[in-house]
């Protein structure tokens, strides 16, 4: 099942750490992989929550405007109808009649096969929503689709949330769940991928502050990524031009970020307009409007929305994070994660594992569980154990070595700069905690 892809070096060196170092794996690989799905392993977990978390806290915890919601993936089959998925969500698919590859035709820029230039099919138009059947009937009238973005269960709970919640316009709903889309290419590791994670926020604003909210909100979402400790020089805009406009957007800009296979989407903010909110009006019959007593008016609001993808964030933190240089003649590799959003945040070394240091050592990681994620870890020398966390990103490891028996101080490296400082034992919480958090 799944085909073979052809990827940068750059990649293959990140796709083999995340492998060995238990962040991501193949989905399925005892079978032999299925094409485009991916397993996140102990530590990618850990990085995929703690990016979730980062916007989770950014978009809703931090903010008195914004609700959160986790909405189903099934829906009612009229929402997709409504949201225009049935008629348009398509790409333009073709086949090379030599070598049988697939393509997007959008995203190719011959007439000929990209591959082998061998003559390619007349483009079908292929609708990328995964169908399934609810109940045990399989038949058209029990079709049901796995959701290709969050985005509609936040518009048709629109009202579900308002009232309880006693938000007044300009307020925003804010999910983060699964999307899946049967992509033709899909690939470059977890870039493209047929099942994934959007992190997506829908603003809801009144019709003459939309250009004011679209604003506020393309310097938010960017600002985000720089907190994520995201290379400036790495990232840019793209603004959508007319032809590129989807129908519903009156304005569409992506935050595109620099992989090693060229400058890629990773986030869009859209002004959708009232169209979501008017077509789920006029399909389910239901009266979507605000009243908005500020204005002692009745309107639709309009949606600016910042589309993200948890996936897509992780292999860009992944990416932008991986560092090799040469130290004493060694290839020394480290993920330069920021330590908020890193696996571990501290692993816990005895130097040697005899004269009590392991007992010590044992004793700050138990404390340390407490504060924040720290791993133990006391196989082989030293150097190894510092490599081994440098690849896992951890951004601290702390060594408890003879001067610790004597004076309860042990050593804390620092996995960018190498160096390391002593402090005291009581002191670790305080050292550590305040730049992990
Ligand atoms: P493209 O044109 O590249 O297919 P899109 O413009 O359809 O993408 P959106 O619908 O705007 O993408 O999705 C919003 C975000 O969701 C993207 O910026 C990306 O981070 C994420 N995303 C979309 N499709 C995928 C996918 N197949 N795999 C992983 N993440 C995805």
């Amino acid at each position: 099942m799944a085909k073979k892809q052809s990827v940068d070096p750059f990649m293959e060196k990140l796709v083999s750490l995340c492998k060995r170092r238990g962040f991501i794996f193949q989905s399925s690989e005892i079978y032999g992989g299925l094409g485009s799905c991916w397993d996140y392993g102990p530590l990618g977990v850990e990085l995929k929550n703690n990016v979730k978390r980062f916007w989770w806290e950014a978009m809703t915890h931090r903010r008195d405007d914004i609700e959160g919601l986790d909405a189903a993936i099934l829906m009612h089959p009229k929402v997709w109808e409504a949201s225009g998925h049935i008629a348009g969500f398509t790409d333009p698919l073709v086949d090379c009649k030599q070598c049988k590859h697939r393509f997007r035709a959008d995203t190719i820029e011959t007439v000929k096969c990209p591959d082998c230039g061998g003559e390619l099919t007349e483009p079908r138009m292929f609708n990328l929503m995964f169908k399934t059947f609810m109940g045990p009937v399989e038949e058209e009238s029990s079709v049901v689709y796995m959701r290709p973005e969050t985005a509609q269960g936040i518009y048709v709970n629109f009202h579900n949330v308002l009232q309880p919640s006693r938000q007044k316009i300009p307020f925003g709903i804010a999910q983060i769940g699964k999307a899946f889309r049967n992509e033709i290419t899909p690939g470059n590791f977890i870039f493209r991928t047929r099942e994934f994670e959007q992190m997506e926020m829908q603003y809801f604003v009144h019709p003459s502050e939309d250009q004011k909210w679209f604003d506020y909100w393309k310097e938010q979402r960017w600002n985000w990524y720089l907190e994520l400790g995201i290379r400036r020089e790495k990232i840019r805009w793209h603004e959508h031009g007319q032809g590129e406009l989807a129908h519903y957007a009156k304005a569409a800009y992506d935050i595109e970020y620099e992989f090693s296979f060229g400058w890629k989407e990773i986030e869009g903010i859209h002004n959708r307009t009232d169209f979501d909110l008017s077509r789920h009006a006029e399909y389910s019959g239901k009266d979507l409007t605000y009243f908005d007593q500020g204005r002692n008016e009745k309107y639709l609001p309009y949606i600016i929305e910042t589309s993200a993808g948890a996936d897509r964030a992780s292999l860009v933190v992944l990416a932008d994070a991986y560092f090799e240089e040469e130290v004493k003649g060694e290839t020394r590799v480290a993920l330069r994660l920021s330590p908020k959003i890193a696996p571990i945040k501290a692993a816990v070394f005895p130097l040697v594992k005899k004269d009590g240091m392991p007992e010590v050592a044992l004793k700050i990681y138990h404390d340390l569980k407490k504060h924040f994620k720290v791993f133990y870890d006391d196989g082989g020398a030293v150097g190894r154990r510092y490599r081994r966390m440098d690849e896992a990103g951890t951004p601290y490891c702390i060594t408890v070595d003879g001067q610790t028996l004597e004076d309860d101080t042990v050593t804390v490296r620092e996995r960018d700069s190498m160096e390391q400082t002593r402090h005291k034992i009581a002191e670790l919480v305080e050292v550590i905690g305040g730049k992990v958090g």
